[in-house]
């Protein structure tokens, strides 16, 4: 049963809609992966990190969602109209290695980075090169319906024709003229009718590598044809969510919806999804630009324009402390502050453990785990979700100063709700690294003690003070109480 009703920015309508899926509570949500010929940056994993989160709440509110992220491994070119040369071609000559290399380096790496940053796996992570009958298959209804014209073995999509009937700017509300004037003219050599129309399948040239044969020679499928084929092989011809982020609106997914029209004759995607982008002083984080962060020399520190390292659940929740559809500026006291937010969150979750209930509540506990709700119902707005986090944390740390008291049914109830927002839908984790190092810290402290309370049985003073005296120089305290003996490390 799904008792919440969430509301949905749909890039589409430009304005919030209410969630209904097309079959619930199954839920099919395809999003735009990685092309894998380089590191991923930040950027990237802000998106990634988006759809998480999107992913954890429909799961975490009953629905069974498919949620299928592909792998660009071919067809990307350089320029999104299919200027420029193959960017794994280009990659693999400068690494000298073969293409697949290059593609199953970056892979592997792109899925460490995403494991650290604990998102889940997709339900299906489909390659490009392992459907390329499926991009041939449709690439050959394009050219069936009157939209695909191949010209010297490539195919291409007829824009101004499908304009005759579609507006295919709709998605990023750009008129025909518009998106013109922002294209270059046609050159003598070109073999494209229009200057909008793009590739479905690229003749390969003599020195390219990746390539299958079709019924129009060797060649390798265009990048918006992978998304269309593999999201209606696993999704069907419509589904529920496609997403990826806003630089994708005007082009990719602009074509993407070109091609399910001219195969189908109606739209693929009921609410598209958009996420804003990670900038660097206000320039957005990218390969080209030269101003990608990658997520190790964030975690070790080791980028000239980094103060310090920082673990990769500061930095997930650095990115949640902003909304997905805002522009989220990258810098060293952004970070800084948000690693402090972190702590303090994760402070007020190991209280809560240790938080006694009294037989009554001072604070209205019901009302905050709605809130937390309302929050992300209100399209996935995760900044005033930790908002009402941090007002639970003020909670629980009066409660633990004894200035609030807090009833058993609360406080199972404030358990529940941080532990669910928490961790199963903002993703966070307890630092696996630190808290290993308490459990150690705290087996060799009480080894420690029991031996300095032997000495003191037997009264073995000069034992008992050498080890107070070592643990002083070492920043540790202890001290004797009526309970026994405590310690801490000096502030
Ligand atoms: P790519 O590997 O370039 O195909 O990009 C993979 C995903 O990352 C796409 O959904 C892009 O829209 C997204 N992306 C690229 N740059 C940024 C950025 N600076 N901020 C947020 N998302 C980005
Ligand atoms: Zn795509």
């Amino acid at each position: 049963m799904i008792n919440q009703e969430i509301q949905i920015f749909n890039t589409r309508s430009r304005k919030k809609e209410k969630f209904t899926p097309l079959n619930s509570p199954f839920i099919g949500m395809y999003v735009c992966g990685p092309t894998v010929y380089d590191d991923v940056h930040l950027g990237n994993c802000r998106t990634f990190m988006s759809f998480d989160l999107i992913y954890r709440y429909l799961i975490y509110v009953g629905y069974k969602v498919r949620y299928v992220r592909n792998i660009t491994d071919a067809g990307h070119l350089e320029g999104d109209r299919d200027e420029g040369g193959d960017k794994f071609a280009k990659k693999a000559k400068l690494e000298q290695l073969e293409p697949m290399e290059i593609v199953q380096k970056y892979t592997l790496g792109f899925h460490e980075v995403m494991r650290l940053f604990n998102t889940q796996p997709p339900s299906i992570e489909p390659t490009a090169t392992g459907h390329i009958s499926e991009q041939i298959e449709m690439t050959k209804q394009i050219i069936e319906s009157g939209l695909g014209y191949v010209a010297n073995g490539t195919v291409y999509f007829d824009v101004e024709k499908y304009s005759t009937t579609n507006y295919y700017g709709s998605l990023s509300n750009r008129k025909l003229e518009e998106l013109l004037e922002g294209t270059r003219e046609l050159g003598g050599q070109d073999e494209k009718k229009g200057r909008l129309d793009f590739a479905l399948w690229i003749k390969a040239k003599p020195e390219h590598i990746m390539r299958w044969p079709s019924p129009w020679g060797w060649g390798f499928p265009g990048w918006h044809i992978e998304c269309s084929a593999m999201s209606t092989k696993y999704l069907g011809t419509t589904f529920d969510i496609h997403g990826g982020g806003m630089d994708l609106i005007a082009t990719h997914h602009t074509n993407e919806i070109a091609q399910s029209q001219a195969c189908n004759h109606f739209e693929p995607v009921k609410y598209w999804m958009h996420t804003n982008m990670l900038t660097v002083n206000g320039v957005r984080m990218s390969k080209s630009a030269g101003n990608g962060f990658l997520p190790m020399e964030l975690f070790t520190g080791k980028h000239k324009l980094l103060e310090k390292g920082y673990s990769p659940m500061a930095v997930r929740f650095f990115m949640m402390q902003t909304h997905y559809r805002s522009t989220l500026d990258f810098s060293n006291e952004a970070l800084q502050a948000s690693e402090k937010g972190f702590d303090r969150l994760m402070n007020a979750v190991k209280t809560l453990e240790k938080i006694k209930p009294s037989d009554k509540s001072t604070s209205d506990i019901s009302s905050l785990h709605s809130k937390c709700f309302e929050a992300m119902n209100d399209d996935f707005n995760s900044p005033v979700l930790i908002a009402n986090l941090f007002e639970g944390a003020r909670i629980i740390n009066s409660i633990n100063d004894g200035k609030e008291t807090i009833s058993i049914s609360d406080l199972d109830l404030l358990k529940k709700t941080f532990r669910g927002f928490i961790f199963d839908i903002l993703g966070l984790q307890v630092e696996k690294s630190s808290a290993s190092n308490d459990d150690l810290a705290n087996n060799l402290m009480n080894l420690i003690l029991e031996i300095r309370n032997e000495a003191k049985t037997k009264k073995d003073f000069s034992t008992s003070d050498k080890i107070r005296d070592g643990l002083a120089k070492t920043k540790i305290i202890i001290k004797d109480t009526k309970y026994g003996t405590t310690w801490e490390k000096e502030k």
